[in-house]
């Protein structure tokens, strides 16, 4: 699992244009904010009533954003499930599952088998759910 995890890790990055627009909005949130306070002490309120809106809006789809973006990244973090082979031999049934490597297909052949040393066939290749311990049960008879 490990090792599969640290090949993930390049996508899981802001797009620095996000972190941008995110960072924008919320200082002109902060800036309508403090500028509606101003508006408000010299007595103009529906422009102050206005600013305050506008700030409030501002920092709420700022969080929104910031929130999402989060969101997302840890979501692809986890959706990276392992491919995995699963080998059987077809002499004496032994099967096997290893993780995908390089130039594995169906009805390949690979190294001989364990148990009768007769060539065994890559049979699936498949990305490993988080049912694994459903997919164990199922191959393992
Ligand atoms: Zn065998």
């Amino acid at each position: 699992m490990s090792k599969v995890e640290s090949s993930t890790s390049t996508t899981a990055r802001i797009p620095s244009f996000v972190l941008m627009i995110i960072f924008i909005t919320l200082a002109l949130s902060l800036t309508a904010l403090i500028s509606a306070v101003s508006f408000f002490t010299s007595g103009e309120e529906v422009i102050a009533g206005y600013l305050l809106l506008i700030g409030a809006l501002g920092l709420a789809f700022s969080t929104y954003m910031l929130l999402q973006t989060r969101r997302r990244i840890s979501s692809l973090r986890i959706e990276v499930p392992p491919v995995m082979s699963t080998i059987e031999c077809k002499k004496c049934g032994f099967k096997n599952v290893r993780e995908f490597q390089r130039g594995d297909y169906i009805f390949k052949e690979v190294e001989p088998c364990q148990k009768c040393t007769d060539k065994m066939l890559i049979t699936a290749v498949y990305r490993e759910v988080k049912e694994k311990d459903k997919e164990k049960e199922r191959s393992s008879f």
